[in-house]
């Protein structure tokens, strides 16, 4: 397993082609647009080694019999998917942020479940060749980047309608070696500080699309793919002198999202997880998106736990803690947080196994936890900003409060109650601003799958009939009974 450093000292052997505000990125560690993400993707190698959390950050490799990072593991059993919950939500409370690392992760799961099916019923050798990249992905330590979401282009055409064919990620040649990829992926979280990708199709596809129907992965760095990185809220204040403006400068505020463009690449055979068979590629976004979603109310409760934190040291500071109106409010994050949290164990403890052994999440609770995570985050930043006060959104810059002329001004009065000083005051304002605005939001919102996409699969998953047939019985229809 690698350590946090050794991770971090292998992003530099490495050279993507990566772009921001115009300009090609040589130095990814020393970036300091990237270095919060690094940072925060650090962690995820960090409890392999550290004691308390050595028991949920590694597993032993059913491939090896060897201890690995679980973010390399393959889920073994219900007892897997709940400690991959209670690593997210640690992990979230450690840094605030997203830490990337479970794109790749789910991404590896999905893959090797759907492998193992389509050589079950096609007699191909996709589960043998992704064994043998499994197997290097443990033994390494690496950081995958998942990728599913396409460019999509007209969103009521199908990939194989689009007037931009390459709207969608597809094979455009192959040969003896392996085939050639067109297309972009978008969303790409961590790319930037991740050694592989690992690229799935992003709709259920029909025969017509089979061209798009493609699963492979390759290092980050591969010929002819570029990474145009996306700007986030606020990420100028990374560049400024000092650490208050940014509110978490040490782990940022979201994921870190790259569009990363695929200009006819060559992927080689052993790394080609699905070629055109399009019946399959449904059911692999349906594993990915709900391994995905499963993790939704482990992450974002941890986040949401340093959001509580922040809002009743904002309380405390401003002298109102003890306010009955707060103290209802601040009951209310922790109710909104704790259910969260409760659906993402749920999904786990109800896993079941799949043809290949591995465990998988209920999908419909899954869904379900993703789809409160739209509601009740928004709700969690509302009540945060509700109780911290109108100040987190007009706090002089650090410039200001270190000045040696106005300095003084600050310090007297963005203080709240005397025994706190304003500095505190400004940074837990600062830290509440940047978690809950702008780019960090939307991520909630959209990141595993827009609302709409948990509507679809509660219709799908729902088992309306057996519903219909439990009210028809009790109601006494009996030409609709089927027993
Ligand atoms: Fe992991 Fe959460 Fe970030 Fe997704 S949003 S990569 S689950 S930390
Ligand atoms: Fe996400």
């Amino acid at each position: 397993m690698k350590t946090k450093q050794e991770y971090i000292d292998s992003l530099k052997e490495l050279d993507p082609e990566i772009y921001f505000m115009g300009e090609r990125i040589n130095d990814v560690v020393n970036n300091a647009h990237f270095k919060p993400h690094i940072n925060s993707a650090a962690e995820t190698y960090k409890v392999a080694f550290n004691p308390e959390t050595k028991e949920l950050g590694t597993a032993i490799s059913h491939l090896t019999g060897k201890r690995i990072n679980r973010f390399t593991h393959i889920h073994q059993s219900n007892d897997d998917l709940i400690k991959k919950v209670k690593l997210l939500r640690y992990l979230g409370q450690k840094t605030g942020t997203c830490f990337q690392r479970c794109v790749g992760f789910d991404a590896l799961n999905a893959v090797n479940s759907v492998t193992y099916e389509m050589d079950e019923k096609l007699g191909t050798n996709y589960f043998e060749r992704f064994t043998n990249y499994l197997k290097y992905v443990q033994e390494n330590d690496l950081m995958v980047g998942g990728a599913m979401t396409d460019a999509k282009g007209d969103r009521s055409k199908r990939p194989s309608e689009q007037n931009n064919p390459d709207a969608f990620v597809r094979i455009v040649d192959e040969n003896k070696d392996g085939i050639i990829v067109r297309g972009a992926k978008a969303h790409h979280t961590g790319l930037v500080n991740s050694h592989e990708m690992l690229i799935m199709p992003t709709v259920n596809m029909k025969e017509a699309d089979k061209d798009y129907s493609v699963s492979f992965a390759i290092p980050v760095d591969t010929d002819g793919v570029k990474h145009i990185f996306g700007r986030q809220t606020n990420d100028m204040r990374r560049k400024e002198d000092g650490d208050m403006d940014t509110g978490n400068a040490k782990y940022g505020i979201v994921g870190g999202e790259a569009l990363t463009i695929f200009d006819d690449v060559f992927v080689p055979w052993e790394r080609v997880f699905m070629c055109r068979e399009y019946e399959f590629s449904g059911m692999l976004v349906y594993r990915f998106a709900t391994y995905h979603r499963q993790n939704y109310g482990a992450c974002k409760t941890g986040v949401s736990d340093v959001i509580i934190g922040a809002s009743a040291s904002a309380a405390e500071y401003n002298g109102v803690e003890k306010a009955s109106h707060i103290q209802d409010k601040l009951a209310e994050m922790l109710h909104l947080t704790e259910t969260l949290y409760t659906g993402s164990i749920a999904c786990s403890a109800e896993g079941i196994e799949l043809p290949s052994g591995q465990y998988f999440a209920d999908p419909l609770m899954a869904n379900v936890v993703k789809h409160n995570i739209t509601r009740f985050i928004y709700e969690i930043y509302r009540i945060s900003h509700d109780i911290a006060g109108g100040y987190i959104a007009t706090i002089p810059s650090e410039k200001d409060f270190k000045h040696k002329e106005i300095g003084k001004y600050l310090e007297k009065y963005m203080q709240g109650i005397s025994e706190v000083p304003a500095e505190d005051r400004m940074r837990i304002g600062r830290l509440i601003e940047n978690m809950t605005g702008g780019t960090a939001q939307v991520e909630a919102m959209h990141g595993a799958g827009s609302p709409m996409a948990q509507r679809i699969t509660y219709l799908r998953s729902g088992n309306l009939e057996f519903k219909k047939e439990l009210a028809r019985k009790l109601a006494g229809i009996k030409n609709n009974e089927k027993d």
